[in-house]
């Protein structure tokens, strides 16, 4: 078995047939026991889960899964799953929330990557779940929306530029003060709920630039929308301007700074300015 970009892109669209129908639904949302990725399992995250393990045990696959609810599990022969160092980073709903309440902003990630750093991913498909809009990239090939390239805006601060902004909830009233010099040049917030999502807005060159402070961020969450981004000429790092990489593993959680090109120094600057104060 062959894990190319089409078949990722089957098992995202298999997540699709199942997961669309139950959006916003009482079954959706029945709770569930706590997932490795510390969040509380809902009915519908486990489907969609069981949906990926059963299409790669269909297929044979031969590799290490890290999945949001189950953590990280061999699959196939383990053996060559590590000679071949083979890892899939998935997060099979991300928007949980907005799922089970119905609010139409929730994705499958997939992230496939050739060793065990964020820097080997070299694979990934996003799949909106309400629009079956698919986002996808290949390293060195480029990022796509469905069969169109795509890439980053070229807004500057001092043009239109919409912003996600996802602060910790403790404390938030003292991160927006801190963070006023940045949010003042915004023209537009949005807050919309699935990460990987965002980031593959940003690539779309739907909106400009995603700042996420959140350190209970998961890798999972956004393993594939990295990819897209960096492919589709965006750029992503921490909060102090350096570049992310990580062990791929269930524990990752980072907070992140994400933009087209055209904003990452003046994200930079500000966030260095913010630290020495
Ligand atoms: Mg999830």
């Amino acid at each position: 078995m062959v894990l190319d970009i089409d078949f990722l892109k089957q098992i995202a669209f298999s997540v699709f047939d199942v997961v669309n129908p139950l959006l916003g639904t009482k079954e959706a949302a029945k709770k569930n026991k706590r997932g490795a990725g510390g969040d509380l399992s809902m009915e519908i995250d486990l489907i969609a889960e069981k949906i990926i393990i059963d299409s790669l045990k269909k297929a044979d696959a031969n590799l290490l899964l890290i999945s949001e609810e189950l953590g990280e599990k061999y699959l196939g022969d383990k053996d060559i799953a590590k000679k071949s160092q083979t890892i899939l980073i998935v997060d099979p709903l991300d928007g949980s929330n907005n799922a089970v309440r119905g609010v139409p902003y929730c994705s499958v990630s997939i992230a496939l990557a050739i060793g065990d750093s964020i820097r080997d991913i070299d694979k990934a498909v996003v799949l909106n779940l309400n629009t079956k809009d698919l986002y996808w990239a290949e390293k060195g090939r480029g990022a796509y929306f469905n069969d169109l390239p795509i890439s980053v805006s070229d807004l500057e601060i001092t043009e239109k530029c919409f912003f996600e902004l996802n602060l910790p909830m403790k404390k938030i009233m003292k991160s927006l003060q801190e963070l006023s010099p940045i949010i003042r040049r915004f023209y537009r917030i949005r807050i919309l709920g699935s990460s990987a999502l965002t980031l593959c807005q940003i690539a779309k060159g739907s909106m400009e630039a995603f700042i996420n402070l959140r350190p209970s961020n998961r890798l999972v969450d956004v393993a594939a929308g990295m990819l897209i981004l960096k492919e589709a000429g965006g750029k992503i790092f921490s909060v102090d301007g350096t570049e992310i990489d990580h062990e791929l593993s269930i524990n990752i959680k980072f907070p992140f700074i994400a933009s087209n090109s055209k904003l990452e120094t003046f994200l930079k600057e500000e966030f260095v300015k913010k630290k020495s104060q």
